[in-house]
């Protein structure tokens, strides 16, 4: 007789995220992290944290680090008590879908992008509808109009690195002011514009961030959500609900200095531009399709190679990428954007191919 939680392992289909390989000399190109490294101050204040505080429980509030995110963003009028932090946004994301997006009305999310979204709706039992993207890979805001259940999205978006410029975002939360509006910005740092600015002028919009990105610390699992005050206090409920201690003391601490050190920041973003548009003139010298990005990636396709066979060239040269083996983007690789030696790497390998 089959046991009652047999039917979960059956039913429940897990988001599966890019391979780590244990081999230490691959090119590694597969899972967006930055090549540049957090800041050196992250680290002092995380090694500081681990001599003196371990034994302390962390703040079950993350204030410090809220603060942090305040006043990195004072620009833009945030207060503390506009700011939730998880461990990750996936895990932000996790109580957003949860929480926030309504389960009974179809939420919208565009069909090419990042594959977490399904599989939340799956958990959480929140009906969905994809919504195409356009020929040209973009979201088009008219596609999203007066839905009842909510909308979410990234920008850029993900696996595309297609950026959405803030008119049309602004377009999207005009026209469903009763639903909640998530932008997922894992990506913006890298020359996109933050919706956090739009904030205090959409009660509806909650922006999604990441410290795994642009900020280099991807293994310390730090996120956090931007909204107005209602809002937040709805996700906090659903947190407290489920861990009273979002984040450890070591990412907290960890995470404070990283919006600290805004030089350290900008110098990572700007040296991964720089290389993303050096890899994108290059690709395209040898024969690929690039889309323009504005995240730490590039979608490409070669006009005449297919994706899978160029992925499985690549890792036979110790140098890893992504393919999705889904319809309409399996001619794709989604390449991360690598330090000039890694990029070297990989061009040279490609000009072999
Ligand atoms: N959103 C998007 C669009 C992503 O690509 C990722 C990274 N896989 C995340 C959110 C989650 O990032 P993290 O959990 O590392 O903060």
């Amino acid at each position: 007789m089959s046991k009652y939680w047999s039917s979960l392992v059956e039913q429940l289909k897990p988001y599966v995220p890019g391979e780590q390989p244990k081999m230490a000399n691959l090119v590694k190109l597969n899972t967006n992290e930055n090549p540049f490294g957090p800041s050196p101050k992250v680290i002092e204040a995380i090694q500081k944290e681990l001599n003196d505080n371990l034994r302390l429980y962390p703040d079950p509030e993350g204030q410090a680090l809220k603060d942090a995110i305040a006043s990195y963003y004072a620009d833009y009028d945030i207060k503390a008590s506009q700011v939730f932090v998880g461990n990750g946004s996936d895990e932000v994301l996790a109580h957003i879908f949860q929480g926030l997006l309504k389960h009974d009305d179809p939420i919208l999310f565009p069909d090419i992008t990042y594959s977490f979204y399904p599989v939340y709706c799956g958990l959480y039992q929140v009906e969905h509808h994809a919504v195409p993207l356009t020929d040209s890979f973009e979201i088009d805001p008219a596609d999203y109009r007066r839905t009842n259940g909510g909308i979410i999205f990234p920008n850029p978006n993900a696996p595309t690195g297609r950026y959405l410029v803030l008119q049309h975002v602004e377009e999207i939360l005009q026209a469903n002011e009763d639903s909640v509006v998530v932008v997922d910005e894992a990506y913006v740092d890298f020359g996109g514009e933050s919706a956090i600015s739009l904030v205090n002028k959409y009660p509806n919009l909650v922006v999604c961030q990441t410290l795994s990105k642009a900020r280099s610390l991807a293994g310390l699992r730090v996120g956090f959500a931007v909204a107005n005050e209602e809002l937040i206090e709805a996700l906090q409920r659903v947190k407290d609900s489920f861990n009273s201690y979002p984040l450890d003391r070591l990412a907290l601490a960890g995470a404070v200095a990283a919006f600290e050190d805004r030089q350290w920041f900008e110098d990572s973003c700007n040296g991964v531009i720089n290389e993303r548009e050096r890899l994108t003139e290059e690709l395209e010298e040898l024969g690929f399709e690039v889309l323009p990005s504005k995240a730490n990636f590039v979608f490409t396709r070669h006009k005449q190679k297919s994706g899978a066979a160029i992925a499985a060239l690549l890792r036979d040269e110790g140098i890893i990428v992504r393919h999705f083996d889904k319809p309409r983007i399996s001619d794709f690789l989604r390449i991360t954007v690598g330090t000039s030696d890694q990029n070297n790497a990989l061009l040279k390998a490609l000009a072999e191919l």
